[in-house]
């Protein structure tokens, strides 16, 4: 398997369009010059090339496995890999220097996060659900969870899961039986738990010495619904008020499921309390469980998403080496030359620029959307929050949806760049895509994604935030249109047409969900509307990223290959991906008739 790179220059460019310099510019991120930034990203790619990468493949291969002891082993190498990323110092970046973290800005740890999970996606979900659980603990945990906690899951001593999946309760969590029943013996606010949790992905593992479940579960005097669902942290080992650790907790692992992919990630079947009950404590109010855990959600939603940016990216490196190298057919352009590398076919040529368009756009939307969460905490002005906040929140499943769509997509154009090679295992393309499918599932599967950007964006704020967007992204266009008209690939002024439809299709197909809201019509429309919504506005970035390069180019700024590249690529965006939001928008706009009129028996 071909190695792996961090794409460093891109990253920094991706992070300059999400704002960086704005974002270093306020007090809380002082700390965060681009010299550092750039230094952090240099040695985050060589942890991840160097440390990470080479157990990608070993993961997949040897997988995890529960004891007869009842231990969860996995695969070789991953218990100290983990050892040394926490020695780095890796897992503080993004974090409150209070509890021990390095104060940088979110959208620098995703940049980060990126290498980690283009490295080795099934290794580092874990590290990404105790960035979750860090988040949920910090908004609404006690006086005493934070103090105990957060600094053990900050610098990656202990880790965290989330646990809300159940046999009969996925999508629906109104459906959850897990209960807590209040336990006055063992003090205030603690409670025994009992139920089983399934696809608790690293549920258990011997990286870290105590694990925090996050698990939500009913208390006795719930209502029925969502609305009598609390939350509750439930460590392995219990813990003393002075952080050591005492006896173990009653919870275990059943069994691990065996998965199309990330096997080098333990994914879990849990019981808890089947002894006495497994003792844990509440976050938050009673009751109000979901919206804390929701904290912790829209966290691994929007990492979620960057898994589908770093598998992307993975399986566009993997694919360009083998173009380059694989010789069939001839050139073309130029048939006297003799068999000729597939990079020279335009069909072949179409594929690799398929992977890299979308990887871009996904990276920038990415990045973009977590900036926007560090404006929403850390500018001083309010309403700046309050649209930052309001971005952020409409951008969420479209981050988790499109982006692990572009994984998933890039992965599988990958597999086709290799022929039959691809199919086989040896190759590691065929890794990639196996790896990228779970994305699309879990943290809310796509398209409840796609349902809640419909219904709790687009139709709660009667598409406030959507017309906020679309008024940005039209600047945008007017901007474009004030220059010259294109003469050559490197004028940026041909993209005002492509970007301008792409925006068309977008407002048309909101208007028409805003206009026609019984549910059946929103619900018909939500997946082909997201669609679109991540096409227009990856395409959107993408124009943004090129008009960027081009000043870059003309002030004689960065290195001229890598603006030219870029300009390039958003014009192969403009030119064959954007048109395809037309399709998406018609689909979003057909009605519900044909979809819903067929007979359940004539299936
Ligand atoms: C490898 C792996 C790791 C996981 N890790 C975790 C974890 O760490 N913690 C955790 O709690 N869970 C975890 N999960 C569970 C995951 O979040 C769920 O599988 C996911 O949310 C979907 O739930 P489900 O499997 O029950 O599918 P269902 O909810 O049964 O959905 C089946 C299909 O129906 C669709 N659907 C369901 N309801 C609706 C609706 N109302 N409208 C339209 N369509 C609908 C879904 O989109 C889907 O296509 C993991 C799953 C996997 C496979």
């Amino acid at each position: 398997m071909s190695a792996y790179v961090a794409p460093v220059e891109d990253m920094l460019f991706a992070l300059d369009l999400a704002g960086l310099a704005d974002l270093v510019a306020l007090p809380r991120f002082a700390e965060a010059s681009p010299d550092l930034v750039s230094a952090i990203l240099e040695e985050a790619g060589k942890f991840g090339a160097g440390v990470l990468a080479p157990l990608n493949e070993i993961g997949d291969r040897q997988g995890c496995a529960l004891e007869p002891d009842g231990t969860v082993r996995l695969p070789e190498g991953s218990v100290e890999a983990y050892g040394q990323f926490v020695e780095a110092g890796w897992p503080s970046l993004p974090f409150d220097p209070a509890l021990g973290g390095q104060g940088l800005p979110a959208v620098v740890g995703v940049a980060v996060g990126e290498i980690w999970q283009a490295a080795n996606l099934a290794w580092a979900i874990g590290p990404l659900l105790t960035t979750g659980a860090i988040e949920a603990l910090s908004a609404h945990g006690t006086v005493d969870q934070r103090r105990v906690y957060l600094p053990r899951l900050v610098s990656g001593e202990w880790t965290g899961t989330m646990n809300l999946t159940e046999p009969q309760a996925g999508s629906d969590l109104a459906q959850l039986r897990c209960k807590a029943e209040p336990a006055p013996d063992l003090g205030e606010d603690v409670y025994r738990l009992f139920g089983q949790k399934i696809f608790i992905s690293h549920g258990d593992h011997e990286m870290a010495e105590n694990i925090c479940h996050l698990v939500l579960a009913r208390l006795p005097d719930a209502p029925p619904g969502v609305k009598g669902i609390s939350l509750f942290l439930v460590p392995k080992v219990l813990v003393n008020d002075d952080g050591s650790l005492g006896a173990r907790n009653d919870l275990k692992v059943v069994s691990l499921e065996h998965k199309l992919g990330i096997h080098g990630s333990p994914t879990a079947v849990m019981a808890y309390g089947d002894t006495h009950g497994a003792v844990g404590t509440l976050i938050g109010q009673p009751h109000k469980g979901l919206a804390c855990m929701f904290t912790m959600m829209n966290n691994a939603r929007l990492n979620v998403g960057l898994q589908g940016v770093g598998v992307a990216e993975r399986a566009l490196q993997h694919a360009v080496t083998y173009a380059k190298e694989r010789l069939q057919g001839v050139d073309v352009t130029d048939p006297q030359a003799g068999k000729a590398p597939i990079i020279h076919h335009p069909d072949v040529r179409r594929m690799l620029m398929t992977m890299r368009a979308k990887t871009q756009a996904a990276r920038l939307l990415t990045y973009y959307a977590v900036a926007q969460l560090d404006l929403s905490h850390a500018h001083p002005d309010e309403a700046v929050r309050a649209a930052a906040h309001a971005r952020m929140d409409l951008l969420t499943p479209v981050v988790k949806g499109w982006c692990t769509d572009v994984g998933f997509e890039v992965s599988d154009v990958g597999v086709q760049v290799f022929g039959g090679t691809g199919y086989i295992e040896e190759t590691g393309a065929a890794q990639f895509l196996r790896d990228a499918r779970v994305c699309r599932i879990y943290e809310g599967t796509n398209g409840i994604q796609a349902i809640d950007l419909v219904g709790r964006k687009l139709l709660h704020d009667k598409g406030a935030a959507v017309k906020a967007l679309i008024a940005d992204m039209r600047a945008t266009v007017m901007e474009l249109e004030k220059g010259t008209p294109a003469k050559s690939p490197l004028d940026v002024a041909a993209l005002a047409v492509p970007l301008d439809a792409a925006v068309d299709d977008l407002q048309a197909a909101s208007t028409w969900i805003l206009e026609h809201a019984t549910p059946l019509d929103a619900q018909g429309a939500c997946t082909p509307y997201a669609h679109l919504f991540g096409i227009a506005t990856g395409g959107w970035l993408m124009v943004q990223a090129a008009v960027e390069a081009r000043r870059r180019l003309d002030a004689g700024e960065g290195d001229p290959a890598f603006m030219t590249a870029k300009i390039i690529t958003a014009r192969f965006m403009a030119d064959a991906i954007l048109p395809f939001t037309r399709a998406h928008r018609a689909a979003a706009m057909a009605g519900p008739d044909s979809l819903m009129a067929l007979e359940e028996t004539c299936f």
